[in-house]
């Protein structure tokens, strides 16, 4: 019995290994812009978020609680005496400041 067996790779067999190889590479790049874009939205996202309600300027530091808000700096919640939270209307029973880092 002769062995006829295809022991060389086909012409074809070696177009989809080859396309199997890049397209794992091309993915990585499109995750990679994918991922660069999210973390560039959510950075700007957040940014904006820490900035204080009130003035704008200083980073958010203080916590109100018991509502848990967290949109305005110490300077403003002690400079206009804020006694009930902007957001949520809820009275505030404390006020803690907060670190970022
Ligand atoms: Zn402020
Ligand atoms: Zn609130």
């Amino acid at each position: 019995m002769k062995y006829t067996g295809n022991i060389s790779p086909t012409l074809n067999d070696l177009n989809i290994r080859k396309r199997n190889e890049i397209r794992p590479i091309q993915q990585e790049a499109a995750e990679a812009v994918d991922r660069h874009e999210s973390i560039f939205e959510e950075n700007s996202r957040l940014k904006h978020i820490l900035k204080c309600q009130r003035c704008n300027v200083n980073n958010v530091n203080a916590l109100f609680l018991p509502c848990a808000h967290h949109r305005m700096c110490m300077k403003c919640a002690s400079k206009y005496d804020v006694t009930v939270c902007p957001i949520c209307d809820r009275p505030i029973r404390e006020i803690v400041k907060t670190f970022m880092g």
